[in-house]
């Protein structure tokens, strides 16, 4: 079974393709598993591709072939496989973190983003997510000169007791990021997220070994997880765009394999997905903060949500599979 859906967001939401005000997506249900597909732009596959492949995968025999209808949509195997995996959670009578693995954490930590307004702004953003317990913060930054986002940095650290990171978003040029990277030295950032585009792999690279580290996102779109190992002290995993949790699984024991720190993100999901997630989180032994405090994104959404920040954490539900309840899909499913 296939529902679409569309969720207004709170606030627009800026991607690498323009504006957008609201997460259009699809509800995957078979057997007794629901999964979810929501597209986002430059991240997977558009959104009538996305149904193209759900519709074939709900006209499947067996869950393999309904698989193998996703091939090259990964939002659409994010929605299928985690169908399976809930259904499979569901027989088994335990939650999804627990068919991840054999001890998943109780709780995740995650942070909270603050956006690339003014020193003012910035301040104010931090010290409200740290009153409300938040232990990590990652401001957004390469929208203003190296010198305003140093300045704005140096004023979060020195007004919050947050551990503070930063996300360019590819804005800077090779020259700008050694000099952000000096800048932030002394300011305790752990890493900056995506310093530079893409696809320069050789230029993050030697922007390693400081005291600042390098964590690679969108560099995930253009290049495969082996090949940026070199690059990144972190890669940030996104099951959206990798084509599901068991992927982003794999990935995430792959990353550690070879020394380099995994963080889990939604592509700002709707319940079922973003859940997931949080699932995938706690099956990652000792995660680090997740960026998965993304409900407040979206003004509405598909169902009550069982997984809230509280103090900054999120508690993985404990019900059999992700514990997300749609009532009228689950009674069809
Ligand atoms: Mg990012």
């Amino acid at each position: 079974m296939i529902r679409s859906f569309s969720l207004p967001l709170a606030r627009p939401l800026e991607t690498a393709r323009g504006t957008i005000d609201e997460r259009r997506g699809f509800i995957f249900a078979r057997n007794s598993g629901v999964g979810e597909a929501t597209p986002l732009a430059g991240w997977t596959e558009p959104l009538d591709a996305c149904e193209t492949a759900l519709e074939a995968a709900d006209d499947a025999d067996s869950w393999d072939d309904a698989l193998a209808a996703c091939q090259g949509s990964p939002a659409a195997r994010n929605a299928v496989s985690l169908a399976k995996l809930d259904a499979e959670a569901r027989n088994e009578n335990v939650s999804l973190a627990h068919s991840l693995a054999d001890d998943p954490a109780e709780s995740v930590p995650v942070n909270a983003t603050v956006g690339d307004g003014s020193v003012e702004a910035t301040v104010a953003e931090a010290r409200a997510a740290a009153e409300r317990g938040f232990e990590t913060v990652k401001v957004k930054v390469g929208a203003r000169s190296v010198e305003a986002d140093a300045e704005r940095l140096r004023a979060v650290a020195d007004e919050t007791d947050a551990a503070l990171r930063a996300d360019a978003n590819g804005a800077w040029t090779r020259k700008q990021a050694r000099e952000a990277f000096d800048a932030f030295a002394d300011l305790g950032v752990e890493y900056v997220e995506q310093p530079l585009p893409a696809d320069d792999l050789a230029g993050h690279a030697d922007l390693r070994g400081g005291p600042v580290g390098v964590a690679l996102d969108e560099s995930l779109t253009e290049h495969a997880l082996a090949d940026i190992f070199d690059a990144a002290d972190c890669v940030v995993l996104k099951p959206m765009a990798l084509g599901g949790v068991d992927r982003a699984l794999d990935a995430a024991r792959e990353a550690r394999d070879a020394g380099v720190e995994p963080v889990v993100t939604t592509t700002v999901d709707a319940v079922v997905a973003r859940t997931a997630a949080v699932h995938l989180a706690a099956a990652i032994p000792g995660v680090p903060a997740c960026g998965l405090a993304t409900a407040d994104r979206l003004a509405d959404d598909l169902a009550a949500d069982p997984a809230p920040v509280e103090d900054g954490r999120i508690r993985v539900p404990e019900e059999p599979g992700h514990g997300v309840n749609l009532p009228e899909v689950n009674a069809d499913a």
